[in-house]
């Protein structure tokens, strides 16, 4: 693209008071050799039009210096053939001016150190605007848009259904002979309308009719996935009968105490002839996504003796007690414990949720229903029944064979032909002891990736979804801000492999995860990336020359997106890209970069800040800001004129895993005077919209110091912070105490170097 430049800075929103704008178009047109043109509401309909004329006659590289890149979007695209760089002028300079505190008087250089600031947004967005190039989108030669869905259970029946009335064609597996999965044994599910109290008939038997009598739906029973290649856009599946082990299955953990049982012949070797069954029609069918709805299981309660299940006569899980209730009377006095009490006090079942305190309502309620003197009881330590299924609690309550109370259960024993329940600490202030014919334990939704941690993805980074341990065996990677999406990209969870929920959330659920199926294939078809950078047509590319095989990039991918060959070299699969930058940000080499983001593109911006010598009130520092969160909180704290130090300079980056260490050491070594990352939380409660990023960058930071050390320099110059996007009152502070605590240690050594 032959480039022709004009930079416009807005004069409105305080711009033009806090500024002097004739001072900072000298330096656009002087120091970056680009036209420049100020106008005083350039998102307004004349602001516009001056740009629109200019690229008209020619323009196609626009900077605009202006209000943040996360506002007026609409009002500054010029088209997906130009390219547009904002400089963010008003959240973060004149918007983020540190006012004196009470009594003090403002610093004497104030105005100058806001121009200053100004002027090293203008130097960094005109060179962003110089070292960018329109991306070429990538696309398959041949793509389909087939949409497998695996689970027939109600969520792989939903997803199937939806996904079909959108105009796809669907291919959907269950292992068992027949559709419908666990919610066939449910005699009842949840009101889902007003008064919101009254259970409904099961759902499951219309829409198994509905899914068998569509023809773009292909149902494939007794039968599971048995590999899956290729990326988005083109999957190759193959499929097994269900229950055998194929060549591709990850074997079966034996123990030690197993391993020793197997060598003297008393035990079968799950492992043994895995490799001799061949699958169905291998790579033989194509698909663009999967929405994996395999389900859920419950949890083992047995580890509970007090509790006595697996050992007493009629004490069984809620899944067994609905199974009943469907296939005949259920028992007239009934013990519902939703919690296990003896010593783990307070605390719930493993997995449990809102779902086993509305299972544990609904059948107190075939209680009643099965015997006019029915009596049950549900005996709980917390009880959660969120929105309108507070109207089903409150008729529960009022139904005189319904009673309810918190306690601590101490035991369950059998007592003739009854069973005796000891309950401590219960609301009545006294201990209590029931007798019953059953005792019904909350046992919760384990999702199937807990247990079967491969879906047989023929992904260089393993079969299944990377920590799966982090996420309590859940497959999906950011429940807040990307519901359905897993680790790999093209894979939508839904149902309980996702989390656990009842019938009614299930269809919603599964709705969501066929539209981010369908959403997927449109994507890939137009050669852009999916959640979070939706839209984005940039790719990672890599200067395959200068690879050292060093395996990095492939290893710190949190999506899987990149294989490797026997040496080591990357074989990059675009579709599967999210676009986080986290193997750019690995690459020793420096050898990956995308169109409108790489090492030299970060790199000259960091150059382009002025660093003045020898001035303790001129400090330089660097703060490199994750765009997802931490970018929005600090112009929040603009926004409340929360005030951040005149010597930090903010550089927008995909995500912290995408800072290469290489921009770190560069920045030092040119006399900036310190570094900061800002990104999301990572660990248990990770915020990282890229699930890995945060986590690798802050790695990466533990060894800078050493490389720091070499250069001279204090390791305490360098610090990493993890914040959320409602911080925005924090991260003033946190920023500012850095900034105190490099002007303590000093201006950089290295300054004028
Ligand atoms: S690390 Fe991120 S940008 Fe690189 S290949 Fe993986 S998903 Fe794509
Ligand atoms: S990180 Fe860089 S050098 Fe290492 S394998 Fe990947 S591309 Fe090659």
């Amino acid at each position: 693209m032959d480039k022709k430049y004009c930079a416009y800075i807005c004069a409105g929103c305080g711009i033009g008071e806090g500024l002097d704008l004739e001072a900072l178009t000298e330096v656009v047109t002087g120091e970056m050799s680009m036209e420049c043109k100020t106008h005083e509401c350039l998102c307004g309909a004349d602001g516009r039009a001056l740009i629109e004329k200019d690229v008209a006659g020619g323009i196609n590289t626009v900077v605009v210096g202006a209000c943040s890149p996360r506002v007026m979007t609409q009002e500054f695209d010029f088209g997906k053939d130009k390219i547009t760089v904002r400089a963010n002028l008003r959240e973060q300079v004149v918007w983020s001016e540190v006012k004196p505190a009470a009594g003090e008087e403002p610093h004497s250089d104030a105005v100058e150190f806001l121009q200053e600031t100004a002027s090293d947004y203008m130097r960094m967005a005109c060179t962003r605007a110089k070292k960018t190039e329109l991306p070429e989108a990538f696309q398959l030669e041949v793509i389909n848009k087939t949409i497998l869905v695996m689970g027939g259970g109600l969520a792989g029946l939903t997803a199937a259904k939806e996904a079909a009335a959108a105009g796809y064609k669907v291919i959907l597996t269950e292992k068992e002979e027949k559709l419908g999965g666990k919610a066939l044994g449910w005699r009842k599910s949840f009101p889902t309308k007003a008064p919101w109290t009254d259970l409904e008939e099961n759902p499951i038997h219309s829409l198994i009719s509905a899914v068998q009598s569509d023809n773009r739906i292909t149902i494939k029973t007794g039968m599971e996935v048995a590999r899956i290649t290729g990326s988005p856009g083109d999957f190759g599946i193959s499929f097994k009968a269900a229950g055998i082990k194929t060549e591709w299955d990850a074997p079966a953990k034996v123990t030690v105490d197993e391993a020793d049982l197997i060598e003297k012949g008393k035990m079968e070797n799950p492992n043994e002839g895995l490799n001799k069954y061949t699958a169905i029609n291998p790579d033989a069918v194509k698909v663009g996504a999967v929405v994996l709805a395999t389900g859920w299981k419950p949890a083992d309660v047995s580890q509970y003796e007090h509790l006595g299940y697996g050992k007493v006569k009629n004490v069984v899980t809620n899944a067994e007690f609905e199974k009943m209730a469907k296939e005949g009377k259920v028992p007239a006095n009934v013990a519902f414990i939703q919690s296990p009490g003896g010593k783990d006090d307070d605390k719930d079942f493993p997995y449990c949720n809102s779902v086993t305190s509305m299972v544990a309502l609904k059948q107190a309620q075939y209680v009643c229903e099965d015997n006019a003197a029915g009596k049950a009881y549900i005996l709980y330590q917390h009880m959660r029944t969120p929105g309108h299924m507070e109207l089903f609690y409150k008729q529960a309550q009022n139904n005189d064979g319904i009673f309810m109370t918190k306690g601590n259960v101490m035991k369950v024993e059998e007592n003739g032909g009854a069973l005796t329940v000891s309950v401590e600490d219960t609301l009545l202030g006294e201990n209590i002891t029931l007798s019953v014919d059953m005792v019904v334990l909350a046992a919760g939704m384990e999702p199937t990736t807990l247990h079967e941690k491969s879906i047989n993805l023929a992904y260089r980074q393993g079969p299944g979804f990377n920590d799966l341990e982090l996420f309590d065996g859940y497959a999906d990677s950011h429940f807040i801000c990307f519901p359905y999406e897993t680790r790999r990209t093209g894979v939508y969870a839904c149902g309980g492999v996702r989390k656990a929920e009842t019938m009614e959330e299930a269809v919603d659920d599964a709705t969501g995860a066929a539209l981010k199926a369908i959403q997927c294939i449109e994507s890939v078809d137009r050669g852009v990336s999916v959640h979070p950078r939706s839209g984005d047509a940039t790719y990672p590319e890599f200067f395959m020359q200068r690879c050292t095989q060093c395996k990095r990039c492939t290893e710190e991918c949190p999506f899987g997106a990149l294989d490797d060959d026997e040496k080591g070299t990357p074989l990059p699969n675009p579709t599967r890209c999210r676009r986080c930058g986290t193997c750019m940000g690995a690459c020793p080499e420096r050898i990956i970069g995308f169109k409108d983001y790489n090492i030299d593109l970060i790199g000259s911006m960091i150059k382009a800040i002025e660093v003045p010598e020898d001035d303790e009130d001129r400090l330089r520092i660097l703060v490199l800001v994750c765009e997802n969160d931490a970018y929005p909180a600090i112009d929040m704290a603009g926004m409340k004129r929360n005030g951040i130090s005149h010597m930090v300079r903010f550089i927008p980056v995909r995500c912290l895993g995408s800072v290469n260490m290489a921009w770190i050491r560069d920045a030092l070594s040119a006399g900036l005077d310190g570094a900061m990352l800002l990104g999301c939380t990572y660990g248990d409660d990770y915020q990282c919209h890229f699930v890995k990023g945060s986590e690798i960058a802050n790695k990466r930071m533990e060894n800078i110091g050493d490389t720091l050390s070499t250069l001279g320099l204090e390791p305490e110059r360098c610090a990493a912070n993890q914040v959320a996007i409602t911080d925005y009152d924090k991260i003033p502070q946190i920023i500012n105490d850095f900034v105190d605590q490099i002007v303590e240690m000093g201006p950089n050594p290295f300054k004028g170097f």
